[in-house]
């Protein structure tokens, strides 16, 4: 069963009946349960839902201990190039927006990998933008074996590819795909990405599978929170997370929960996310799911990455730069979106420290490979 026949399960009406006609005790009832199903998840997004919040939150955070100890693994972006074919209507690197255009140089690229690794990072991921003409295949393909020179752990988050070209970045070093899917809404999906082959929504829902299944190890999802009903686009995040999980038990799942910021264009947002928004719809992932990461990355301020910490967060982005070549020379008005936090990656982790987390640089090792246990 594909995912795509898994929303089909779950039509927009239904979901929105059962968020928004939620009534308390289904709401107390699915707060308790060991494993929750998906009207559970459903009550738990609900607006009712919120007057339990503080519940949701001690849930989460135990949750969060019990399955990940108190740590937090730190990664840093790298951002490689910012031409895009694309026209996503809230994006600063949309095609029709007028900012700078930078696409790196392997030179280029390792001076920025140099001062990344120079802060102690020791997982990044790899950003471009949609133009395979002007940042082609095989430069992506001779930066992921830079970057792996220096980080144990790179990632990716570039356009759609095939099943082949995820196995071919996986042979040169590439563990880690991110792609959100921006909304999970199909009938509203075209209206926000007009052109470009990001148009095309089925191709998009099933990248995440095609990386699993070529043997990346962390896969990221995510639906942009304020362009649709956030609620429902995260209903539909968390079925995902679950079915690849499922199916792709190798992998790590998680997922990011970004809510859209200032970016170049005049792009304003139909739904507003407050902080509480957003606790609540991180607290009912956690409780559907208990073993897929949180991302929380540099687009939130300080103050709430800073309570995420102990109350959910798994993976945080600290000291990111959001332009091509921005650790070396920052150049703000060719940035992706605009960051709120900007520490420190020292100031970031003296942080975490602080509030009794550990941040982890690296827990994994490639030192197993080679072994040949039948011996
Ligand atoms: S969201 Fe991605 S694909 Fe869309 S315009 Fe921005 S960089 Fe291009």
């Amino acid at each position: 069963m594909s995912f795509y026949e898994v929303i089909k399960e779950y039509p927009y009406d239904y979901v929105k009946d059962l968020i928004y006609n939620a009534d308390e005790n289904k709401i107390k009832n699915a707060l308790y349960k060991e494993r929750l199903t998906a009207k559970d998840l459903a009550y738990l997004l609900s607006p009712k839902a919120e007057i339990y919040l503080e519940e949701m939150a001690e849930i989460s955070h135990n949750i969060t201990c019990q399955r990940f100890g108190k740590t937090i693994r730190i990664y840093a972006p790298i951002y490689l190039s910012n031409y895009c074919t694309n026209s996503c209507i809230y994006c600063g690197f949309n095609r029709k927006n007028s900012i700078p255009r930078v696409a790196l140089t392997l030179d280029e690229i390792r001076k920025e990998a140099e001062i990344v690794a120079s802060h102690g990072i020791k997982n990044v991921i790899l950003v471009t933008g949609d133009n395979m003409k002007k940042f082609s295949f095989d430069m992506l393909m001779q930066s992921v074996k830079l970057c792996a020179e220096y980080f144990p752990l790179v990632s990716i988050e570039v356009p759609s590819l095939t099943f082949k070209q995820y196995e071919e970045l996986h042979n040169a070093g590439a563990d880690g795909l991110t792609m959100f899917q921006e909304t999970y809404i199909e009938s509203l999906y075209p209206s926000f990405h007009p052109a470009g082959p990001k148009s095309d929504y089925l191709y998009r829902l099933d990248t995440p599978e095609r990386a699993a299944a070529a043997g990346m190890r962390f896969i990221g999802l995510g639906a942009l929170l304020g362009l649709a009903d956030y609620r429902i686009d995260t209903f539909y995040m968390c079925l995902h997370a679950e079915y690849l999980s499922k199916k792709y038990w190798r992998s790590l799942i998680s997922s990011s929960f970004p809510r859209i910021r200032h970016a170049a264009g005049e792009y304003k947002p139909e739904y507003n996310v407050t902080d509480r928004n957003l606790l609540q719809l991180i607290f009912a992932y956690r409780i559907f799911l208990h073993d897929a990461g949180v991302n929380i990355s540099t687009r939130e301020p300080a103050s709430l990455r800073d309570k995420l910490v102990y109350l959910g967060a798994t993976i945080m982005s600290a000291g990111s730069k959001t332009e091509p070549g921005g650790y070396s020379a920052a150049q703000d008005d060719a940035a992706q979106f605009s960051i709120e936090d900007n520490r420190s990656v020292e100031e970031f982790c003296s942080t975490i420290k602080k509030l009794g987390f550990d941040p982890v640089f690296k827990d994994w090792d490639n030192s197993m490979q080679g072994i040949n246990f039948a011996k």
